[in-house]
């Protein structure tokens, strides 16, 4: 049974604090955050391109809508949290100083995990191009001479 415990530990763990769910909130996507972790992703948002009304999920990035820029208007996932509460009681672990921070950077660290991604991909498709140009040039000598060939 206890690997079966572990599993369930993983299934309520937040992707952007890996500590348990606490006041779990479900995007548009099914993903779900702490209320809190989703408050200090939309601030850092909010910081950056002004006052949001959506929010791009930080695990698909999947466009949710809030109400009133409200991370509180998003559902909440009662399933999660009853199991939360029956896994560790209704009481949930208090949080330690600075943890607005440790979660910020971990967004931050998402973030930018994906944006290395993206400029992969920006320099990965002009090279392959080049080379499709080359080859395609390539081909294109050989048919020229061949016709010249085929002329004489
Ligand atoms: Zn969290
Ligand atoms: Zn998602």
């Amino acid at each position: 049974m206890a690997t079966a415990t572990s599993n369930i530990d993983d299934l309520l763990q937040c992707p952007i604090c890996l500590d348990i769910l606490q006041d779990p909130k479900v995007l548009d996507c099914q993903h779900t955050f702490c209320a809190n972790c989703l408050k200090v992703h939309l601030a850092s948002i909010e910081r950056n391109h002004g006052s949001s009304n959506f929010m791009d999920c930080p695990t698909c990035r999947l466009r949710s809508n809030l109400i009133n820029n409200s991370i509180d208007s998003l559902p909440g996932n009662y399933i999660v949290r009853d199991i939360i509460e029956r896994q560790y009681g209704t009481t949930t672990p208090e949080r330690p100083p600075g943890y607005a921070q440790q979660i910020q950077d971990r967004i931050q660290k998402m973030q930018k995990e994906e944006d290395v991604g993206f400029d992969l991909e920006k320099y990965i498709k002009p090279a392959a191009a080049a080379l499709l140009g080359i080859l395609g040039g390539l081909l294109l000598a050989k048919g020229a001479k061949k016709m010249f060939n085929d002329k004489k």
